[in-house]
């Protein structure tokens, strides 16, 4: 369970409404039980339930696991409307990435990106999958501004389905040395306008990856390249 509160032992952390309930009435916990929290940055901790007649209270009692590091794998997305927005943003999350950077593009779709939203839900991923750090939202901008932003020796991996890459898994072998971090970019449902295509691929450290024939959804490309750098990082 994810608690925004510091966590040390012996500290009583206050439950709110939602995650009382959730306690209580979904998971039918009653006072006493143990549960493990994160916040993000402290680790793992095991927790006691405390309350009156329900869950009102979490009594802190030791560390289980310490905080976990992310590698440094950015994705960079062009936002999709919600039930896929969500979607996607809880698989980058249990794909290890460590922020997720919606950008603007040409035929991008989405005019607003609800970042609570986003939020919401790399804490439900990290949750479900056990990561005890959370992946950063950061704020929509502009694909030539964020291009215009990026740090040149990071490594980018441009997914491109105009690309043809015989072996993908093979020719992310450059993520393995790259000492300043990764950005991964998937374009919107409509593809990289012409003229985006042209600048990323003049742009220092790029990586233009093909997922293989077939045009895949932009939620899958995400999981695909996602998992294809883990593997590979993970090597
Ligand atoms: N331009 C595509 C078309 O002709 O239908 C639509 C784009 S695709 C639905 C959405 C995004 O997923 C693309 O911008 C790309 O980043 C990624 N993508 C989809 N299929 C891919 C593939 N086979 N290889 C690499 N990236 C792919």
């Amino acid at each position: 369970l994810y608690v925004d509160a510091p966590l040390a032992a012996g500290s009583r952390v206050p439950l709110n409404r939602n995650q009382g309930n959730y306690l209580g009435n979904v998971l039918r916990l009653g006072t006493g039980t143990n549960v493990l929290v994160f916040n993000g940055r402290d680790g793992e901790w095991r927790a006691a339930i405390s309350g009156r007649k329900r869950p009102e209270h979490l009594e802190i009692v030791a560390a289980t696991r310490k905080q976990d590091h992310l590698p440094d794998v950015r994705y960079a997305f062009a936002p999709l409307k919600h039930a896929r927005l969500d979607y996607m943003v809880q698989k980058a999350v249990e794909m290890g990435a460590s922020a997720l950077q919606p950008v603007l593009t040409r035929f991008t779709q989405v005019g607003r990106v609800n970042g609570e939203r986003m939020r919401a839900n790399v804490i439900e991923a990290a949750e479900q999958c056990g990561i005890l750090s959370l992946a950063a939202v950061e704020e929509p901008v502009p694909l030539d501004r964020w291009l215009g932003r990026r740090a040149g020796e990071r490594l980018l991996v441009f997914c491109d389905e105009a690309a043809l890459t015989a072996n993908p898994a093979r020719a992310l072998e450059p993520v393995r040395s790259v000492a300043q971090g990764i950005d991964v970019l998937v374009g919107p449902e409509g593809g990289f306008a012409d003229d985006e295509r042209e600048n990323l691929l003049n742009q220092p450290n790029i990586l233009r990856l093909s997922l293989g024939p077939r045009i895949l959804r932009a939620d899958t490309a995400a999981v695909a390249v996602l998992a294809l750098v883990q593997t590979v990082l993970g090597d």
